[in-house]
């Protein structure tokens, strides 16, 4: 079931920010995700390429499908043909699966370099020290297009750990455009359910949120 009144209000917030809201729609129903379509939403991330497919062939063909997880090399065939975004490029090898689909589908791929951020043990992400070294081979693939950076802050409940995690990918981002390494008007994907306040302040151009919107329990 989806909350309305938490989608009104983060929907606001984003515009008064010039932000995009990304709805992530992971393990959400076809009919709450046309529910919120017909609200005028547009843009929904998903974190599995099959999942997104079947989604994909059963909703209207305008909406623009965001992949936000993690993408095994083998799975990409199966979004190259119509993903708007991929948020989760986190290696050389994934960028250059995906830049080989894209050219298969005669199309340019908009990607995000995925930046481990957090101190916990997470998995994916490119360490901070190897995103120039990554950047300068990616960059010559001709089928996809690095149009910014995407993090996931640390799962806790103490502020200003998120807010530093946030402002490091924000100065890196700033860095990189400084020695061209990015465009200048690159995308900042930032913020879920739990800190996308944080990530606001912090200077996301895009929101990614998913189990606010949605209420599981019933009344
Ligand atoms: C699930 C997910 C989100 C949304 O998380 P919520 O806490 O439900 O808002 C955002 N980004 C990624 C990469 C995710 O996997």
């Amino acid at each position: 079931m989806i909350n309305s009144p938490a989608y009104r209000n983060i929907l606001a917030k984003a515009q008064e920010y010039n932000v995009l809201l990304i709805v992530v729609s992971k393990n959400q129903s076809i009919e709450d995700i046309q529910i919120l379509y017909n609200l005028g939403q547009r843009d929904f991330g998903e974190n599995r390429a099959t999942e997104l497919l079947t989604k994909y062939e059963a909703l209207p063909k305008d909406i623009r499908w965001h992949m936000i997880g993690h993408l095994q090399s083998n799975k990409a065939k199966y979004i190259a043909p119509f993903i708007h975004l991929v948020h989760s490029v986190d290696s050389v090898g994934l960028a250059s699966e995906i830049d080989k689909q894209a050219k298969k589908n005669s199309r340019i791929i908009p990607c995000l370099l995925q930046v481990r951020i957090a101190q916990e043990e997470n998995k994916y992400g490119i360490s901070q020290d190897k995103v120039i070294e990554t950047l300068s081979v990616v960059k010559n693939l001709k089928n996809i297009s690095i149009r910014g950076l995407m993090g996931i802050a640390t799962n806790t409940k103490e502020a200003g750990q998120i807010t530093s995690e946030f402002h490091n990918l924000k100065i890196l981002k700033d860095q990189l455009i400084e020695i061209k390494m990015l465009h200048a008007d690159s995308q900042l994907s930032i913020g879920m359910s739990s800190d996308w306040q944080i990530a606001l302040i912090e200077g996301a151009t895009i929101l990614r949120i998913g189990s606010l919107l949605f209420n599981s329990v019933e009344k």
